[in-house]
């Protein structure tokens, strides 16, 4: 994963701005049929990173409540002046940020580190030789490199 030390983003009206202190722990590209609909379109893309290297630099995230099948909770943050969604806390889980990728300046800096969902993915989209998919969701412990591993237990437990 080449990487950038910092990462800017926003929103599309400019008023929320947010810097990641670091590069994420894993990038999940997800075809699941709730993001398909979330974004209006094929995939969302999520950095997952600790809250707390996640810096609000402007705006206010306010969260919006989704309906999940597991009933789970699902908010989506959104700048309370456009509404752009600019990341997801999945499960109540605080510590853990999942950050749109498409929200940063440079939306090249990040590129899917595993497919999931692709049961739903679209018939048009072909996946990246390389990148490991799963048809559904998958275990991290299989899949992610030891340090990121690391920082998920640190937070997570
Ligand atoms: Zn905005
Ligand atoms: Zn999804």
């Amino acid at each position: 994963m080449p990487l950038a030390d910092e990462l800017e983003g926003g929103c599309a009206c400019g008023a929320l701005r947010f810097r990641m202190k670091s590069a994420p722990m894993f990038v999940h590209c997800c075809h699941c049929l709730d993001c398909q609909r979330q974004t209006g379109s094929a995939f969302a893309i999520n950095a997952l990173i600790e809250t707390d290297r996640v810096e609000l630099l402007s705006g206010e995230p306010r969260p919006s409540a989704m309906p999940t099948d597991s009933g789970r909770p699902h908010d989506i943050y959104r700048c309370t002046a456009c509404g752009t969604a600019v990341w997801s806390e999945y499960g109540g889980l605080k510590k853990l940020r999942f950050v749109r990728v498409g929200t940063l300046d440079d939306t090249t800096a990040l590129s899917p580190d595993v497919h999931i969902y692709v049961r739903s993915k679209l018939p048009w989209i072909t996946l990246p030789d390389g990148v490991p998919a799963f048809e559904a969701y998958y275990s991290s412990r299989d899949v992610w490199p030891a340090a990121s591993l690391d920082r998920r237990r640190a937070i997570l437990g």
